[in-house]
């Protein structure tokens, strides 16, 4: 097997051959532990990043597959935030990952009941955005300029919409990830392509600015590993693992749904809750042809599960909302699927002894959103922000360790440094690999390709491209090239990976039954490639 195709040295299960001494270990492989190991290791460190389950296992996968400007923040006076959300956004969409992004429209209807408030607060907050688009020097041709929508434009790009009352729409634009889980892989290939050790099911049970102890759970064995600094990117459990960090969970719920439940819509929604002027129900089409409908916000007390459930009133809630906007009725067993993520919220935080990043104490990180803290014994835990803004958080998080461990680091790079496969939307647009492989892999699809056919001659089973890209099963479009890929070159381990990480065939369970045996068959396939 050539070295191109050798089953990734780098992202694997387990603790086997993981170096026991390095300058800096990373503690989860959420979008926040994956950018501080690619910014670490571009920085010139040695790097050993860790998950106790898999690459996107926690909140990094459950969340609405948005790139945000950051408005929000604006409408809280935030504006420092609001800027630095906006430029991440460009970053993102413009230099790092053209190849999962993309721009999405989104309208706002406008009805004869809604009130003259409500309609000048949704004009003023779109032109708001775009003040913040051209303040971050994110061109139009990325994020084009909102605008207003007659009645017949609105329900040219929303058929499904309620008619009665309708006037027109208010259309603006903003983000879109290909799949957040798939952002989460890219960055950790990219950090392991630079050298970083990346292993999932490595398990940290304690942690100091020195040292981790570790458990592998593929054999139960523990060890621990020595290193010069150590960053907490443990997300909702980081309070696990340091004792001045304290979070209050809050939990978002969305519901997938079939794109033919909402015929022809071809632009996201932003349909009112009823009775309130500033509160939203997000109806998103996704790139693979459905539909996701969220988000709620409800406190989740006590202890934190490893995956969140949605309730069945979140469930009732949003289907209420999208049944007064949209005309099609949407009834309970049209949910195919559903999922619910906890926002790291940090609540109290008192240091006793600790101390901000930038050394101007707490108040100052909070106001920034996401917090980096420098615990008693030199640990820096970086928790809160949005996958939007990894990239800030993990240049923060990786200066705060650099200073906390007097580490010799090179200055950070990632602002300009594309994840593997990206490249500018001309050159991915004149890609002639199938469409779905190029919105996941970008200028690798030749690649995925390349490597799922010498696999499955190793193995003993040349495939013709036929069948490496035919899709799972009718509206499940995932295929066996991708997941051989996911096997050789992204550390999947087992079929729950590759389904429910890798791809996301596991949002819907009756298409994730569907793949399983496609799911098995790459993982068989690489073994027996692996043997021969
Ligand atoms: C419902 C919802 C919708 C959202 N939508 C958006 C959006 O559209 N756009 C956007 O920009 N942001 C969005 N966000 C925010 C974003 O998803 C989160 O801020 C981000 O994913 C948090 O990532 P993280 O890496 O910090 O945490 P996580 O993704 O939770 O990663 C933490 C990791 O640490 C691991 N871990 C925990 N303990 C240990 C241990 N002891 N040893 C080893 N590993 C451990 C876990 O297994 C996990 O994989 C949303 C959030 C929610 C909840």
């Amino acid at each position: 097997m050539s070295a191109e195709t050798r089953p990734g040295t780098r992202i694997r299960a387990g603790l086997a051959g993981a170096p026991v001494e390095v300058d800096l270990v990373v503690v989860g492989l959420g979008v926040t532990g994956v950018g501080v190991a690619l910014d670490a290791v571009t920085r010139g460190l040695s790097v050993l990043a860790v998950d106790a389950h898999d690459l996107a296992f926690g909140t990094s996968r459950w969340s609405s597959k948005m790139v945000h400007g950051g408005l929000r923040y604006l409408a809280q006076g935030q504006v420092g935030v609001a800027h630095e959300s906006a430029v991440e956004r460009g970053i993102l969409m413009q230099t790092t990952a053209p190849h999962l992004t993309r721009a999405m429209p989104m309208l706002i209807p406008i009805t004869s009941g809604t009130a003259p408030l409500q309609r000048l607060l949704s004009r003023s907050g779109l032109a708001a955005g775009d003040l913040l688009r051209r303040g971050a020097r994110t061109s139009a041709e990325t994020l084009p300029r909102p605008r207003r929508l007659s009645r017949t434009e609105t329900l040219a790009m929303a058929p499904g919409l309620r008619p009665a009352g309708l006037v027109g729409g208010l259309l603006g634009w903003d983000g879109q990830l290909e799949d957040d889980a798939r952002l989460v892989t890219t960055i950790a290939r990219t950090a392991a392509s630079y050298g970083a050790h990346v292993r999932t099911r490595a398990r940290v049970l304690r942690a100091s600015g020195t040292e981790v102890s570790l458990r592998d759970e593929t054999t139960g064995a523990t060890t621990t590993v020595r290193a010069r600094a150590v960053v907490n990117a443990a997300g909702v459990w980081a309070g696990d693992l340091a004792d001045e960090v304290t979070l209050r969970p809050s939990r978002g719920t969305h519901l997938v749904l079939r794109g033919d439940r909402l015929p022809g819509l071809r632009t996201s929604v932003f349909a009112p809750v009823p009775g309130s002027t500033n509160r939203f129900v997000m109806v998103l089409p996704q790139p693979d042809g459905t539909i996701y409908v969220g988000l709620t916000d409800e406190p989740a007390p006590g202890p934190v599960p490893d995956v969140p459930q949605p309730t069945e009133p979140e469930i009732g809630f949003l289907l209420d909302v999208v049944a007064a906007t949209f005309a099609t009725p949407l009834r309970r067993d049209d949910v195919v699927g559903a999922y619910a993520g906890l926002r790291p919220l940090l609540d109290v935080t008192a240091p006793d002894g600790s101390k901000g990043s930038e050394g101007s104490g707490q108040t100052a990180d909070l106001s920034r959103r996401h917090a980096v803290l420098t615990g008693r014994s030199g640990m820096v835990t970086v928790v809160g922000g949005k996958l939007t803004t990894y990239r800030r958080m993990a240049q923060d998080a990786v200066d705060a360790a650099v200073a906390a461990g007097g580490l010799v680091a090179g200055p950070c790079t990632t602002a300009t440094l594309p994840l593997l496969g990206a490249a500018p939307r001309p050159v991915l647009d004149a890609l002639e690999e199938p469409a779905r492989l190029v919105r996941r892999f970008g200028t690798d699809a030749a690649l995925v390709l390349a490597t799922a056919r010498e696999v499955a001659a190793r193995a003993g089973e040349p495939l013709a491209d036929e069948e490496l890209l035919a899709p799972a099963a009718a509206q499940v479009p995932v295929t066996l090239a991708e997941l051989v890929f996911a096997v050789t070159h992204e550390g999947a381990h087992d079929v729950d990976d590759l389904l429910d990480r890798r791809t996301r065939v596991g949002l819907v369970t009756s298409d994730r039954v569907l793949a399983e045996p496609l799911a098995e068959r790459a993982l068989a396939l690489v073994g027996r490639a692996m043997s021969s």
